[in-house]
């Protein structure tokens, strides 16, 4: 170890900054974020830095009556004469001292932070490689909520209470594991303290102090592992269970806590879907075991996803439960498809339907959809593929209508297919496409020709 890590406790204390740019202004602002009174050196001051509470400035070059009843200075000029100077002066009075990126003349220095006060991540390189240290301090910006603010000021609210019901010191140590782990924790990070602090308060009365199970459902985007929200891979480093979909890609399992149970509730070997009774079922049970449950599904589990329904017995049953949103298809595959979902050119509505065939016809309401100016988003539509672009073009949209099929949207095997809605149908069926694809009808379908930027190498077929 190089440095000593330490926090200073700077509230109303007298700390110098000698400069008057834009890196002292920084530095000050810290420092009185930190509470403290700031004193600035320099020929010249911005106004608005010198209008600051506990700020007092000093127009004139440094000297060293400056340092009189400092407690901590920060020497921020362009002049490296004028630092070595300060530098040199406040060491004499043992007065601790940072230059600004001249690690030589610091007797401490500042490292970078992630401030989730009263939570504090501090690091550094020890001047190493301030671009490296800035990178992970992006990675942890992504891995600790900013809601972790609210969630430590929140068990600093019932430490006291918490210390006086549960004295064993073990004992509390797990309730604390147990309260900042699960459903509370995440009542706070979303925001709902007031069921927080009663369940916090539920689980203090409670013989065993435990608290029970719960379920996220959790949308996964349409596959590329990089369209995840920050929740969702939150969380599903966190579930002991995680129930997916066969929508769900694989690169997007592999990030699952590695000694979390995986249940697939996709097809089964005799190539039926689980029901989905069974798996609003199999839900309550894995929560009433006292489990975090990851119910994890394709796109969004709001669009065309039977979330609904999941969380539904969820409710009934008392469990607590969140729904995190994930990129729907629709919106996902037609940004790596470059096709725009609106254009002031060409759509100005946007209606995503299932195509979903029922006795081999298709229930929607065509009028509705055979509308100029709108683009029409169809999931689970190949199959009827046929009947979906005659109902359309018997409904008024003209065969000419441009239309695309992508298959496996933002992944490796995403290939797009583009026709018309008289010639679409054909040119599906000579290409062997694989699940899931979806379908895209509408003008915007032609800005595919300038717009496309994702392109693994297996489109097929010429725009609109
Ligand atoms: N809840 C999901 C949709 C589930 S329905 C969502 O919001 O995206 C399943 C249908 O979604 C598939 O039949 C297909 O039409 C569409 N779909 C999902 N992911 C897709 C992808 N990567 N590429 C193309 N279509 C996709």
């Amino acid at each position: 170890m190089d440095y000593l890590p330490i926090f200073a406790d700077v509230r109303n204390k007298l700390c110098l900054v000698v400069g008057g740019g834009g890196v002292a202004k920084r530095k000050a602002g810290m420092l009185l974020g930190a509470g403290a009174r700031v004193r600035v050196v320099a020929p010249q001051i911005e106004a608005a830095l010198a209008e600051q509470h506990n700020v007092e400035t000093v127009t004139a070059r440094f000297s060293e009556e400056h340092l009189d009843g400092v407690t901590l200075v920060i020497a921020a000029t362009n002049d490296r004469s004028v630092n070595r100077q300060v530098s040199e002066l406040a060491r004499a009075r043992n007065i601790p001292v940072n230059v600004v990126d001249d690690p030589e003349l610091c007797s401490f220095i500042m490292p970078a932070i992630l401030d989730r006060s009263p939570l504090m991540v501090a690091f550094s390189s020890g001047g190493a490689s301030p671009v490296l240290t800035r990178m992970m301090r992006g990675k942890l910006e992504t891995m600790i909520p900013q809601n972790y603010s609210r969630l430590a000021t929140f068990a600093e609210r019932f430490r006291e209470l918490v210390k006086r019901r549960i004295s064993n010191p073990v004992k509390r140590r797990i309730f604390w594991e147990n309260a900042l782990e699960g459903v509370i924790a995440e009542k706070v990070l979303v925001g709902d303290e007031s069921s927080a602090e009663k369940m916090m308060q539920q689980m203090l009365a409670s013989e065993d102090n435990i608290q029970h199970g719960e379920v996220y459902l959790v949308g996964a985007g349409p596959g590329d592992p990089d369209l995840l929200t920050f929740r969702a891979l939150r969380l599903l480093q966190k579930a002991d269970v995680v129930v997916y979909d066969n929508l769900v890609s694989k690169p997007i399992l592999e990030m699952v806590r590695r000694d979390a149970e995986r249940i697939y509730a996709g097809k089964k070997r005799d190539d039926h879907t689980m029901p989905q009774e069974e798996i609003n079922e199999l839900l309550v049970r894995l929560a009433k075991q006292g489990k975090r449950v990851l119910r994890l599904k394709g796109g969004d589990p709001f669009i065309f996803g039977r979330g609904g329904e999941e969380i539904e017995t969820l409710a009934e049953h008392g469990i607590p439960f969140q729904v995190v949103p994930g990129i729907t298809a629709a919106s996902g595959v037609a940004a790596y498809a470059g096709i725009p979902l609106t254009h002031r050119d060409h759509a100005q509505s946007c209606i995503f339907v299932t195509g979903h065939l029922k006795d081999g016809s298709m229930d929607l309401d065509w009028d509705a959809l055979a509308r100029p100016r709108q683009t029409i988003v169809v999931y689970m539509g190949l199959p009827g593929l046929a009947t979906l672009c005659s109902e359309l073009v018997a409904h008024g949209l003209p065969g000419s209508t441009p239309a695309a099929i992508v298959q496996q949207g933002t992944t490796q095997n995403q290939r797009v297919i583009t026709g018309t809605l008289v010639t679409l149908p054909g040119i599906a069926q000579a290409e062997k496409l694989q699940a899931p694809t979806l379908i895209i009808v509408g003008g915007v379908v032609t800005l595919r020709s300038k717009l496309a930027w994702f392109d693994p190498g297996k489109s097929a077929g010429l725009p609109g």
